[in-house]
């Protein structure tokens, strides 16, 4: 047979790359639409897509969440902001996309115009029910939609005045099926859901039957809403924030630390798992079996393998402690799988072929910041430099971020000195997640076509029983792979990427 399986690949214990391997073809007998992405981000949640992008504050915040989620991956939101700031956009997430709204802004007939205009402006939606107490569970009168108020210039005008009371109302206790059924029929935006009294308990969205249809592969909670992530320090203090993050409806965690095993980690650990029993928990970062098992221990639901191979970073320099992230990816899973356990590969990506690399090293999902840094989605604003758009993307140990907060993730808040383990920069616009993310996939797809798998279990299975085999890679081999000798081209877009 040709090439070495992984046991064999990995037996030297040398500190492998993806850079350093590569895959051997299998045999194609189905097509690229038979190929199926979905893959476990934890014990109990699934993706359809296995990306996820990292909780950094250049990376990840609500607009990011929504459109993974969208799209079938997650999103984590960072913390390098307050509690308040973190659980809010937690809660812009959780609230972008429902079935019954059970908890709708509601408001009374005597407030204003201007009052509909702050809900619009502080959560994004202006369709809101009239009762007569003006909370939830009072009697529903009305309901106001922009079209009753857009063209109205006093703001200061009583919502009685301008409120719709010819309403279409659904029973308590209806299918949300059902409830579907009469809102298309209906035409209308809003449809209350009333119980035999006509007090409101809860509110159906037009707009939501239309994010379901648009985005088949969302990946949402038994509520119909999006998943989110969120990330958490290992300081004791951090437990405060998990409170919020759980009260803004977090579905599931990632303690976040560059050497994942420590006695604050464990101890988070086994307190989130204790408050929360059924809040998911990914731990990490680590890249040796024996971390592994202390967090498995611990009640992790997923462990995140990494330890310096991300863009940013500066940790195996500076440190020189670390693993080639392929070595890492490969001897955690294997540990991992043996107790049921995922495993999330974070760091190094820079195309699909790495992310095909982590997922044949016995990854379920990969988490990427380059990846989607400089996309629309991630938060900061675009800049010119020498004529060419920009973003900046920066390190979580970067100085920079460290000043404003991003230290505790390397024990460094307190100390007076700071040693860097990651750095600041800039990259290029990639345009948007919502073109870059289907591109993934469908190269993705390729790539398990080409290996002969239809699945994420598929590939695992093959890399358990030795079928899926590798070579490693001469430097003279990567030259090779890599586009050579010529005198100009144009590399095909991730997003939109350098032309050489
Ligand atoms: P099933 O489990 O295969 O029956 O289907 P789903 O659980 O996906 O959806 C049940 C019903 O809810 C279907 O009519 C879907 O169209 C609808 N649905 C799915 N997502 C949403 C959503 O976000 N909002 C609303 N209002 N309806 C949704
Ligand atoms: P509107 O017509 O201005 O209310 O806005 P849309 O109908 O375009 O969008 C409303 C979106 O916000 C839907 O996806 C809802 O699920 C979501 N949403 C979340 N919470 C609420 C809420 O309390 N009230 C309303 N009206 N929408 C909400
Ligand atoms: P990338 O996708 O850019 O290659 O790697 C992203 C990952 O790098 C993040 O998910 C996180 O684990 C890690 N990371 C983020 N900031 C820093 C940093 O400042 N230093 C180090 N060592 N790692 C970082």
């Amino acid at each position: 047979m040709d090439g070495v399986n992984a046991r064999e690949l990995f037996a030297a214990q040398r500190s492998l790359t993806y850079d350093d391997l590569i895959l051997l073809p299998g045999y194609i007998d189905f097509g690229i639409e038979d190929v199926e992405l979905s893959s476990k981000l934890t014990r109990e949640i699934s993706l359809s897509t296995p990306l996820c992008s990292s909780p950094m504050d250049t990376v990840t915040e609500a607009e990011m969440a929504v459109n993974l989620s969208l799209l079938g991956g997650i999103g984590f939101i960072h913390y390098n902001n307050t509690v308040e700031e973190q659980s809010q956009l937690v809660r812009r997430v959780k609230r972008y996309e429902n079935g019954f709204i059970t908890d709708p802004i509601v408001l009374g007939p005597d407030d204003k115009i201007s009052d509909i205009d702050n809900v619009s402006a502080r959560h994004g939606f202006s369709g809101i029910p009239i009762t007569d107490t003006g909370d939830l569970g009072g009697k529903l009168i009305g309901i106001v939609t922009n079209r009753d108020i857009d063209f109205e210039q006093n703001r200061e005008i009583p919502l009685r005045e301008v409120m719709t009371t010819d309403l279409v109302t659904a029973p308590q206790g209806i299918e949300l099926r059902e409830a579907n059924r009469v809102i298309r029929e209906s035409k209308r935006g809003k449809l209350p859901i009333v119980d035999a009294g006509g007090r409101l308990v809860a509110l159906v969205s037009r707009t939501d039957l239309k994010k379901n249809r648009d985005f088949p592969d969302s990946v949402k909670d038994d509520r119909k809403r999006l998943l989110a992530g969120a990330a958490l320090s290992t300081r004791p203090d951090d437990r405060e924030r998990l409170d919020a993050l759980v009260e803004a409806g977090v579905d599931v965690i990632v303690i976040d630390s560059a050497q994942g095993n420590s006695s604050f980690q464990v101890n988070m650990l086994r307190h989130v798992k204790q408050a929360y029993p059924d809040l998911q928990v990914i731990a990490g970062n680590v890249v040796t079996q024996q971390q592994c098992a202390a967090l498995v221990a611990a009640g992790a639901d997923a462990i995140r393998v990494g330890m310096g191979p991300g863009s940013i970073c500066t940790t195996q320099e500076t440190m020189a402690v670390g693993r080639g992230q392929a070595a890492a990816v490969y001897h955690c899973s294997l540990h991992c799988r043996e107790q049921g356990v995922p495993v999330l590969a974070d760091g190094g990506v820079r195309d699909i072929g790495h992310i095909v690399k982590a997922l044949a090293m016995g990854a379920s999902t990969v988490m990427m910041g380059l990846m989607f840094a400089g996309t629309a989605e991630t938060p900061g604003e675009y800049f010119y430099q020498n004529g060419v758009r920009l973003k900046r993307y920066r390190g979580m140990a970067s100085i920079e971020a460290m000043e404003s907060g991003g230290g505790k993730r390397y024990f460094a808040e307190e100390e007076k000195i700071k040693v860097a383990q990651g750095v600041s920069g800039m990259v290029m616009d990639k345009g948007s997640v919502r073109n870059l993310v289907p591109y993934l996939k469908q190269g993705l797809r390729h790539a398990l076509q080409d290996i002969g798998v239809r699945s994420i279990p598929a590939l695992h299975s093959a890399l358990t029983s030795g079928d899926l085999t590798f070579e490693l890679r001469t430097m003279s081999a990567q030259r090779e792979g890599g586009v050579h000798d010529m005198y100009s081209y144009e590399k095909p877009a991730l997003g939109a990427r350098e032309s050489n």
